[in-house]
C-alpha cells in the first residue's frame, strides 16, 4: 500500500475497544482549557516526511496532546521537550508546538507512537500494544529505505521496534538488547545496511520533573544520531 493508503487505513482503526472508548471520551468531554477546540479523538499518524533518516518511536498520544492535535507530541509538556530539543539539533523549525497547523516542520525526523490511540493513564495493555504492532510494522517498513537511527523514547517503543524490525526480517544482535538511556545496538536491515538502535529516556513530565531526564542527557542523544 502506498502511504496515504496506510495512513487512511490507520486512521479508521478502531481494533482496542478500551482505547477507542477512551480516546472518544476525551474528546466529547474535553479539557476546560481546550472545550472552543476541535479534538482529533482517532489515532494518530506518523510525524515528519516518510525518507527521514531518524525515527523516533515514543509511546502512545497524550489525552489532550496528540489526541486533540492530531499530531504526535504536540500540545503537551513533553512534547515542549522534544521539539526544543529537536529544534537545537535543526530537526524541527520551531521550539514548540501546541497546535496542529502552527507552522511546525520536521527536517530529517519522523516521529512514529508505537501504541496510535490514547490509552488511560498512558498505560496500552500487553494486548492493545499487539494488536497495534502491526501498524509500526507498516511505517517502519516505509522508514526502512532511508533510515541510519531509530531513537527510542522508553522501553515500549524499544521493545516495539525490536519487535517490529525481526518481523520484517532485519538482523537484531542476540540476546535480545536492553533498553535504557543511551543504550545503542546496530541492527541490519535484509538488505545489509546498518542501523543504529539508540535508547533514551522517555520526555514524559514524570521524567523531566524529577531530573531523571535533564536537557544535556536529551541533546546529547540527539546529538549522536
Ligand atoms: Fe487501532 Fe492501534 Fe488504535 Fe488499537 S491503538 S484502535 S490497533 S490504531
Amino acid at each position: 500500500v502506498t502511504g496515504e493508503e496506510l495512513d487512511a487505513r490507520i486512521s479508521v482503526c478502531r481494533a482496542c475497544p478500551r482505547l477507542v472508548a477512551w480516546r472518544e471520551e476525551v474528546a466529547t468531554t474535553k479539557r476546560a482549557a481546550f472545550a472552543g477546540q476541535p479534538y482529533w479523538g482517532r489515532p494518530v499518524p506518523a510525524l515528519g516526511p516518510p525518507d527521514a533518516t531518524v525515527v523516533i518511536v515514543g509511546l502512545a498520544p497524550a489525552a489532550h496532546g496528540a489526541n486533540r492535535t492530531g499530531r504526535n507530541f504536540t500540545g503537551d509538556r513533553s512534547g515542549d521537550w522534544l521539539f526544543a530539543a529537536l529544534h537545537r539539533a535543526g530537526y524541527a523549525s520551531q521550539p514548540e508546538s501546541w497546535a496542529a497547523g502552527d507552522g511546525l516542520t520536521l527536517d530529517g525526523v519522523r516521529i512514529i507512537a508505537p501504541v496510535r490511540c490514547a490509552p488511560p493513564q498512558n498505560k496500552p495493555t500487553p494486548q492493545e500494544k499487539q494488536t497495534c504492532a502491526p501498524w509500526l510494522d507498516a511505517d517502519l517498513a516505509r522508514s526502512a529505505p532511508f533510515v541510519r537511527s531509530i531513537m527510542c523514547l522508553g522501553a515500549v517503543g524499544w521493545d516495539a521496534t525490536i519487535a517490529g524490525v525481526r518481523h520484517a526480517g532485519w538482523e537484531v544482535p542476540r540476546p535480545k538488547p536492553k533498553f535504557g538511556h543511551g543504550a545503542r545496538a546496530m541492527l541490519r536491515t535484509p538488505e545489509g545496511r546498518e542501523v543504529d538502535l539508540v535508547g533514551c529516556y522517555h520526555v514524559s513530565q514524570h521524567n523531566t520533573q524529577t531530573g531523571r531526564l535533564t536537557e544535556a542527557m536529551l541533546d546529547e542523544v540527539i546529538g549522536s544520531l
